[in-house]
């Protein structure tokens, strides 16, 4: 087999957030929603972070999202008005009118569908318990294409988990692009969120065999009918992939 023209490379920890253990007490693998989209989105691109540990450079939009996050958290729990001279602040108080007030922010939760070898988990943005759960997403201008649809949400991971976990009939994701914010809504119907985690269950059951079977993430299967390109710059593995690989250049920044 011909090998990667790119070493393999290990990316940095970091972490905004309380750190929490990546299992439960009892051993099992606590999987976070994100982990779950990409695997969906493509499975050999969730097997370059996990098994080989790549990670890339998010885009500026994606850091201005961490900030305004902390503008519309500190507002809700604390009162203070976002600073305004800053980006972040600025797109924080784009949402902070939309958001219902007595939303309980940043809450970590764990949902548990009984699998012996794992939980799923998260931070919850916002929540209105048994009303409604928020999520904030903060993008340039250039980014409207990437937005979720309400279609989407039916299926996207957490959105499913977080409802499950405030037992929430309703999924609200803003997408805050200066100087808007556009919500995207879905209800779900009865049965529904219980379909959904069982799907993703499936998924964290395959994810669990390649942790413990697959060691080249090129064996890994893949979709590239519909993942390579979408992920705006492309995907950012694709000079590691058997796919691409051969002299593919990469616009991406790769972690070490
Ligand atoms: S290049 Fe395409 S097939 Fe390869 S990991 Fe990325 S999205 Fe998947």
């Amino acid at each position: 087999m011909t090998e990667p023209n790119v070493p393999y490379s290990r990316g940095p920890v970091v972490e905004s957030k309380p750190r929490h253990s990546s299992r439960t007490a009892d051993g099992r693998l606590k999987i976070a929603p994100t982990t779950l989209k990409v695997y969906e989105e493509c499975p050999r691109k969730w097997a370059f972070e996990k098994l080989a540990r790549l990670t890339y450079e998010r885009g500026t939009g994606q850091v201005d999202g961490k900030d305004a996050h902390s503008h519309v958290e500190a507002y809700l729990v604390d009162g203070v008005t976002p600073d305004e001279s800053t980006f972040a602040g600025r797109l924080a108080s784009v949402l902070i009118p939309h958001v219902p007030r007595d939303s309980v922010t940043e809450e970590y939760v764990i949902v548990d569908t009984g699998s012996p070898l794992w939980v799923f988990h998260g931070y919850v943005d916002g929540s209105v318990p048994y009303v409604e759960v928020w999520d904030a997403k903060f993008y340039a201008p250039t980014s409207v294409k990437w937005m979720v649809t309400a279609e989407s949400l039916r299926s996207d991971p957490q959105a499913v988990i977080y409802s499950v976990a405030k037992s929430a009939p309703r999924f609200v994701m803003h997408y805050v692009i200066k100087p808007k914010d556009r919500p995207v809504a879905h209800e779900w119907a009865p049965g529904e969120l219980d379909a959904q985690l069982d799907r993703l269950d499936d998924l964290a059951l395959q994810m669990l065999w390649h942790l413990v079977h697959t060691r080249d993430a090129n064996e890994v299967p893949h979709r590239s009918a519909t993942a390579c390109d979408s992920f705006g710059k492309g995907c950012p593995y694709a000079a590691h992939c058997r796919l691409h690989y051969y002299g593919a250049p990469t616009p991406w920044t790769l972690g070490r």
